[in-house]
Formats: C-alpha cells, sequence, structure tokens
C-alpha cells in the first residue's frame, strides 16, 4: 500500500500484518511484508508470536514461482467476533470468524422510532439467546461491534435521539468486559466492502462510499487510513425538495425519503421484509413497466442530484455506490450521471469523475457489523482481546 507510514510499536506492526491478512483473505510472507512495509524478518517474527497465540494458521501450498514460499498465512477461523446490527427495522445479532463466516443469526423487528429502554429490552433478552448459544459450546467472543444510523462520535445522533453516554455504559455493562466499538452503518457497510470481496472492489484510492440501503448515507474512503478514522456523512438528510416527502429523521424532502429501499418498495409494490428476504435478486424478481421504470428513474437522478451536491463540498474523482441503484441496468443508472450532472460544479464527466456499482448483499445484516468487529480486533493488534475464561459470555457470565 503506497503512502501508509512504515508502523513502528508492537501493537501497530501486529495490526498492520492482521489487517493485510484480513484484507487478503491469506497469503505469503514477502506479499505481507510488501503490503506493511515491514522486513521478511520482522514478518516472520510477528508471526511467530501470532501464531503461537493461535491467531493466525499457516498452510502449505505449491509454491507461487520456483522456490517462492509454500507457506500460505490466514487467520485463524477460531477467533470468535459478535456483530450487531441496527438496521432494516431489526436488531441483528450475530457470531462469526475473523473470515467473514456467519454461525450464528438472531434478527428481531424492531420500529422505525425505536425508543431507548425499549431497545436495551429487546437488546437484554437477545444478548442472553445468544449467551447460551455460546455457552453451550464454550464460545469467548474475542470482540465485539455494534452498528446504528446516525451514530457519530462527536454529534448527537438525528435518528436515535437517544443519551449515547447511557448507550455505551448500558452496552458496556451488558457485555461484561468483551471489547466494544460503536460505529455508524456505513462505516461498517465500508468495513464489509473492504474486507469481504477486495478483488471485485471497484475503486482504488480515495473515493466517495455511498450506501443506499434502509438509509443512504455515505463515507469518504481514504484507502492508507483505517475505516474507523473515517467520518460518515448523511447525505441521505440533504433536503431536496422543500415541504417534500416525510423522513424518519422528523424533516421533510430529505433524499433519503425519495432513494431509500423504504421509498422505491412502494413505488414496486413488495414490502421492505419481502425485499430483505429476496436479497439482491429482488429487482430480477420483479416485472418492472415502463411506468414504474420511470419512477424509479426519477428517484436514481435525485441520487445523482445529491451525489452532485456531496462532490461540491467534497471533492473526489470516483463514487462507489452500493445499493438498491447497483442492481439497475446500466440504461436505468444513466439517470444518476443525469442527475450530477445538474448539480456538480462542471457537470458530469466520465474522464474526471468514476461513478461504479457494488452489489449491496440486501438482507444479509449483520455482517457488516462483524467485518467491523473483525476490524477493531485487528486494529488492535489481536492484543486487547485476550481469551480469558472470565471473558466468557457463557450463560453464567
Ligand atoms: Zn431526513
Amino acid at each position: 500500500m503506497s503512502g501508509r507510514i512504515a508502523p513502528r510499536s508492537r501493537k501497530e506492526t501486529r495490526a498492520a500484518v492482521l489487517e493485510s491478512l484480513l484484507r487478503s483473505g491469506g497469503a505469503f510472507r514477502p506479499l505481507i511484508a510488501r503490503d506493511t512495509q515491514l522486513t521478511e524478518a520482522s514478518v516472520s517474527r510477528i508471526l511467530a508470536e501470532l501464531r503461537s497465540e493461535e491467531i493466525v494458521e499457516e498452510l502449505r501450498r505449491p509454491a507461487p514461482y520456483v522456490g517462492g514460499p509454500t507457506a500460505l498465512v490466514t487467520l485463524s477461523n477460531d477467533i470468535p467476533v459478535a456483530g450487531i446490527e441496527l438496521s432494516n427495522n431489526r436488531l441483528s445479532f450475530g457470531i462469526g470468524g475473523l473470515g467473514g463466516t456467519v454461525d450464528y443469526v438472531e434478527r428481531l423487528p424492531v420500529s422505525p422510532q425505536l425508543r431507548q429502554e425499549e431497545f436495551e429490552q429487546l437488546f437484554s433478552d437477545s444478548l442472553a439467546t445468544m449467551r447460551r448459544w455460546t455457552g453451550t459450546r464454550g464460545i469467548a467472543i474475542r470482540q465485539a461491534a455494534f452498528s446504528i444510523p446516525g451514530y457519530s462520535r462527536t454529534h448527537a445522533n438525528p435518528i436515535f435521539p437517544w443519551d449515547m453516554e447511557r448507550l455505551s455504559g448500558f452496552l458496556g455493562d451488558a457485555l461484561e468486559g468483551v471489547p466494544l466499538a460503536i460505529t455508524n452503518s456505513v462505516i461498517a457497510q465500508a468495513a464489509f466492502h473492504r474486507y469481504s470481496n477486495v478483488a471485485a472492489y471497484p475503486a482504488e484510492g480515495d473515493h466517495l462510499f455511498l450506501f443506499v440501503g434502509h438509509g443512504v448515507a455515505g463515507v469518504v474512503v481514504n484507502e492508507t487510513a483505517p475505516i474507523d478514522a473515517f467520518s460518515p456523512f448523511e447525505l441521505g438528510h440533504m433536503v431536496i425538495e422543500r415541504g417534500g416527502l416525510a423522513c424518519r429523521c422528523g424533516h421533510k424532502g430529505c433524499l433519503e425519503a425519495y432513494t431509500s429501499l423504504r421509498a422505491i418498495s412502494t413505488i414496486v409494490g413488495v414490502a421492505e421484509s419481502e425485499v430483505l428476504q429476496q436479497g439482491d435478486r429482488f429487482i430480477d424478481l420483479l416485472d418492472l413497466g415502463r411506468d414504474i421504470r420511470e419512477r424509479l428513474r426519477e428517484r436514481l437522478f435525485l441520487l445523482g442530484l445529491g451525489v452532485g451536491n456531496a462532490l461540491n463540498l467534497h471533492p473526489v474523482s470516483s463514487v462507489v455506490i452500493s445499493g438498491w441503484p447497483s442492481l439497475m441496468s446500466d440504461a436505468d443508472r444513466a439517470a444518476i450521471s443525469a442527475g450530477i450532472d445538474e448539480s456538480l460544479l462542471g457537470g458530469f464527466d466520465a474522464e474526471r469523475l468514476k461513478l461504479s456499482f457494488i452489489a449491496p448483499s440486501i438482507g444479509n445484516d449483520p455482517q457488516a457489523a462483524l467485518y467491523y468487529a473483525a476490524h477493531c480486533f485487528v486494529r488492535a493488534g489481536g492484543l486487547e482481546a485476550k481469551a480469558e475464561p472470565q471473558a466468557v459470555l457463557g450463560e453464567n457470565a
């Protein structure tokens, strides 16, 4: 990764090696050394340490070239992390490994105006169920992550206007010593795409990542910075029509009220819960008539207006969109470029602005939070969360 500053402390060097493995899904030593800007000797020393702690594994593989390395290093599949997401009108709990495997999922429907005390009750109930599951298997969760729309470390949450101090206090108590990170949903989505299928990701370098799901939010991805350093921006709450459609934030005319999955599920006549079940095939399963397609194109146009406005404030030369627009045809998606053309200073020019689309994995919550938890585990160098018996999320823990 060019531009990345060579790591120094023990924690930083461990984190760099682990992040490289999380990103690549497994690599030979020379590649890890190149990626982390460490010497092969340092990499070997760190890997020996991580292997003794059972955080990484080495698998024998045919050498990639004559005389090349034969030990493929991967993250261990036995580091359980927990992901919890508040998204799609449901509270989802999941347990999985660092490599994206999901071993346990529970999803509970919640109201869009979920109150904090209701949340705490539901969370406690779901956590008790999860503990029974981990308890009978003797599993110790090493890192947990909770993603919530509208979350910011510095500002009040407009979507869930809860007392954030109370929230972190509650979660800390409930999770009893398991390291926990709270993040914005779009940051978790960015983690999902950074780590789940690197080869398919269409952008390199700094770009705007836009998630168009149940909510609409963006984040400027800086390729050389860790994901937890990103600041989300709530593009979905850009008012594009004065006195327009009601938004869940309490305002009227927000971009989200026109372009979210919820907004378009009413246009296509399929309940959002049904859409979540059908996942990324949901558009293909529909027989979109001309009128519906036209209405969807109008919504894509509005999305383009919002993107152009966002780029006026924060210019980047590449935008990656994940969400239902990614499932539409090129002809439909031309409406987004047309919208950008009307709002972006200087207009839309494919030479200067790369617009790419990536499959959203609709309905896969809490996979994004699980990837964020994996991210937090590796960022801490695998050091903060030692598996100790008392940290087991067991029934009587
Ligand atoms: Zn809004």
